[in-house]
């Protein structure tokens, strides 16, 4: 420490560039400081550190860490914990461009693995990032010498050490993940699809915010009796809730009346959530994939042809590529690229659907011959989806009861409230035919495996790597602008952060001979095995604000690329 101290006031004054002289690792009296990284100029993206404390002195129990998903929420509460100090006590100078500035990543209302914090059994490091003060161009060294031994070490010591850390809600946390991570595992041995808690607040505060609706208007969940399951969890009574079991769901009913919140919940359920969110026990198969229509979207010799045959000018649906997709045909996209990275279930509401995907009545059935009509409705697909490839859909529908016949469950959304209509939506199915015909053959067709081409995952832009991700829905990749707005269970830009990152890695790996879904399995595979601090471009350096993605956001980055080539 005193190094760095001697280094900071001899380069005080100095050009902006004398900074590089403190890139390196310094003894503090309670931890390791790795000034990994120094910015080039005041304005710069900021300079990386890590600061590393041993266990001997941070005092962590064991049980704290010991299973994978308990180190990962520890992990995300000590990146709270800063997240929230640094905001708080935010030390800022009197300086230039990022002058003073001290972040770390922040997570959302989920708990994901990410690299801003790791705990092991030997030490306790947090990852963050600084803007090392300057006046115009010059090295403000005695604001640095401030920052850095002053307020850092007093930052670690009330953020780090076991004694500065909230036991108790750690420990709630732990009781917290341990109940998550056994309703997960209830859920694949029984083969449920999902299981919504009784008492979950599912409505969000607002449009842009992911923070529970509050006040009297909230309606809690409650399971409508004959879809009820217990749930036995590690702590605390038994958790009651609904369950959706494979096959296919319906969510009907007025609108307004609560639909999409309850899909919305179920997509995010694929993650865990903090307490306090309202969805910690709104529990979803990690596979469920949300799809949605998409018009304006590339697509790349996707074999759309279970939904889609007979285009106008005979245009291929076996390998069908486009540069603008309309809404039936992204849609058609969408669900047969989930299928073939193995959605477990589908999630789909008719808000965000193209009509003509979803239903085609029998009326327009008479009017327009199928010979006239490309497209194969989802209705006359969901079945055989099922049947044949064991593929659920959960779907929302307010606007067709054609839907009723190849329903397995029906639930009706009442002011909130989810009733089982399954009998009633029976009996009307029967009393009421729908005069339409089943069309697009007895079975539901080929689902094929695409290899791509590492000429179509080229970062370079010109001469050098362009790869950015900028904020939660698009990223640069080499010429490419990636948009990702119609992913909707991307939650956390720092999971776009490392998908840019895992699509570069897919650049240097696609070589002709694996499938997207062997490439991808492959890294995530690797991610989960050794954390996500080998994605990152820095090399000997941090990446303080990655976040883990699925392998469904991923496939779906690379599927959205202008630039990707399949063999
Ligand atoms: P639908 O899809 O049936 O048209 P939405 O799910 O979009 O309806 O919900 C309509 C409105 O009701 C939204 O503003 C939502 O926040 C609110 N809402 C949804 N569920 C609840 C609930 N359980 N309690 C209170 N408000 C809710
Ligand atoms: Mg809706």
């Amino acid at each position: 420490m005193k190094r760095l101290q001697q280094t900071l006031s001899r380069i005080d004054g100095r050009g902006y560039k004398a900074y590089k002289e403190i890139q390196g690792a310094y003894r503090f009296p309670r931890f390791t400081l790795w000034i990994d990284y120094v910015q080039g100029d005041p304005f710069a993206a900021p300079s990386r550190i890590r600061v590393r404390m041993s266990q001997d002195e941070a005092g962590y129990p064991e049980e704290w860490f010991c299973v994978p998903h308990r180190k990962i929420a520890l992990e995300d509460w000590v990146t709270r914990v800063w997240a929230r100090k640094v905001g708080r006590y935010s030390f800022r100078t009197k300086g230039t461009g990022k002058s003073g500035l001290i972040d770390v990543d922040r997570p959302g209302q989920e708990i994901l693995p990410r690299t801003a914090a790791v705990v092991t059994r030997d030490y306790v490091e947090v990852r963050v990032t600084v803007g090392l003060p300057a006046q115009g161009r010059r090295v403000l060294g005695r604001k640095a010498e401030e920052m850095l031994c002053g307020f850092l070490p007093r930052l670690v010591d009330e953020a780090i050490p076991v004694e500065a850390i909230d036991r108790k809600g750690v420990e709630e946390r732990m009781r917290l993940v341990d109940n998550q991570q056994s309703i997960r595992s209830h859920l694949k041995e029984k083969g449920w699809i999902a299981f919504v808690a009784d008492g979950a607040v599912l409505p969000r505060e607002s449009g842009v915010s992911d923070l529970p609706l509050t006040g009297k208007e909230v309606v809690r969940f409650r399971a409508p009796e004959s879809m009820r399951a217990t749930v036995e969890v590690p702590h605390g009574p038994p958790i009651q809730g609904m369950v959706l079991r494979d096959g296919i769901t319906l969510i009907v009913g007025g609108g307004y009346h609560g639909k999409s919140t309850l899909l919305n919940a179920l997509e995010r359920g694929v993650y865990d959530h903090i307490g306090g969110d309202g969805r910690e026990y709104v529990i979803t198969d990690v596979d469920a994939v949300k799809v949605r229509a998409e018009d304006g979207r590339r697509v790349e010799k996707v074999n759309i042809s279970p939904f889609i045959n007979n285009l106008p000018f005979g245009r291929d649906t076996l390998q069908f590529s486009t540069e603008d997709a309309s809404g039936s045909t992204s849609q058609a996209a969408n669900i047969v690229e989930s299928l073939e990275m193995a959605a477990s279930c589908l999630l789909i509401d008719e808000d965000t659907s193209a009509t003509n995907f979803m239903i085609r009545d029998g009326r327009m059935q008479k009017l327009v011959a199928k010979e006239k009509e490309p497209i194969t409705p989802f209705i006359d697909k969901v079945r055989q989806l099922y049947e044949e490839r064991g593929t659920s859909s959960i779907l929302v529908l307010g606007g067709s009861g054609d839907y009723f016949d190849v329903a397995d469950t029906v639930i009706l959304m009442d002011e909130y409230h989810p009733f089982d209509v399954t009998r009633q939506a029976k009996e009307v199915a029967e009393a009421q035919s729908n005069n339409r015909d089943q069309e697009g053959g007895k079975v539901f067709g080929d689902v094929t495996s695409r290899v791509p081409l590492a000429a179509g995952l080229d970062p370079k832009k010109g001469k050098r790597e362009k790869v950015d991700a900028k904020g939660l829905h698009t990223i640069q990749f080499g010429t490419a602008h990636l948009n990702l707005a119609g992913v909707e269970q991307l939650v956390d830009p720092s999971q776009t952060r490392a998908i840019a990152e895992i699509l570069r890695l897919l650049g240097k790996r696609a070589d002709g001979s694996k499938t997207l879904r062997e490439l991808i399995e492959e890294i995530c595979q690797e991610m989960k095995k050794n954390g996500l601090d080998f994605l990152s471009p820095f090399r000997g350096q941090h990446p303080g604000d990655l976040a883990l993605p699925r392998k469904h956001e991923v496939a779906a980055a690379v599927n959205r690329l202008r630039t990707l080539r399949v063999k």
